[in-house]
């Protein structure tokens, strides 16, 4: 796994090893989903349209590795934050790809990222996904309480500065 976190760093990303179990599923989480979340019901990366938090708590218990991928947006030269925020999370989900692209080519055959925040690959989501090799759902989608995963591994990140975004994602390795 530690060609992944070079690979990760080469491409201006954090990267660190973590223990599957480590990653901690709550459903409280839903309620940040539900009730907050503009896309919430209409991305299709988004619950309720991706799978639930105790199917995800299945596929989890099958993994033994992780990755935590963080990679940081600096906004200084932006005067729009929504548009910052649309320009980090698909710069940063489009790099992250590339990570879960070299794991599965590293023989990892059931990599599978989790990306940072609700997919904007498409203006809009339409019925039926227009890109689906690019559909991925985030962290919080399926139960996953970053804070308390980054703490439980002894991540710590600088929420302080706030011309920097920081972008999270978690590559799942088996
Ligand atoms: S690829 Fe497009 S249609 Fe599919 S989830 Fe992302 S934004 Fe929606």
């Amino acid at each position: 796994m530690d060609n992944i976190v070079d690979f990760s760093k080469s491409h201006n990303m954090k990267a660190y090893n973590i223990k599957a179990k480590d990653i901690i599923v709550e459903e409280r989480v839903y309620l940040k989903c539900a009730y907050g979340c503009k896309d919430f019901g209409k991305r299709l990366n988004c619950p309720p349209n991706c799978i639930s938090i105790d199917k995800f708590k299945t596929i989890l218990s099958e993994y033994d590795n992780a990755v935590i991928l963080l990679q940081e947006y600096r906004t200084s030269s932006k005067e729009n934050m929504i548009d910052a925020w649309e320009d980090a999370r698909r710069e940063a989900f489009r790099t992250m790809m590339e990570v879960e692209k070299f794991a599965f080519n590293s023989g990892f055959t059931f990599a599978h990222l989790l990306r940072p925040g609700s997919c904007n690959e498409c203006q809009v989501c339409e019925e039926k996904c227009s890109k689906p090799s690019l559909r991925r759902f985030s962290p919080e989608a399926v139960g996953v309480n970053l804070d308390k995963t980054l703490k439980n591994v002894n991540i710590i990140i600088d929420y302080s500065d706030y011309s920097v975004i920081n972008l999270i994602g978690i590559l799942l390795l088996e």
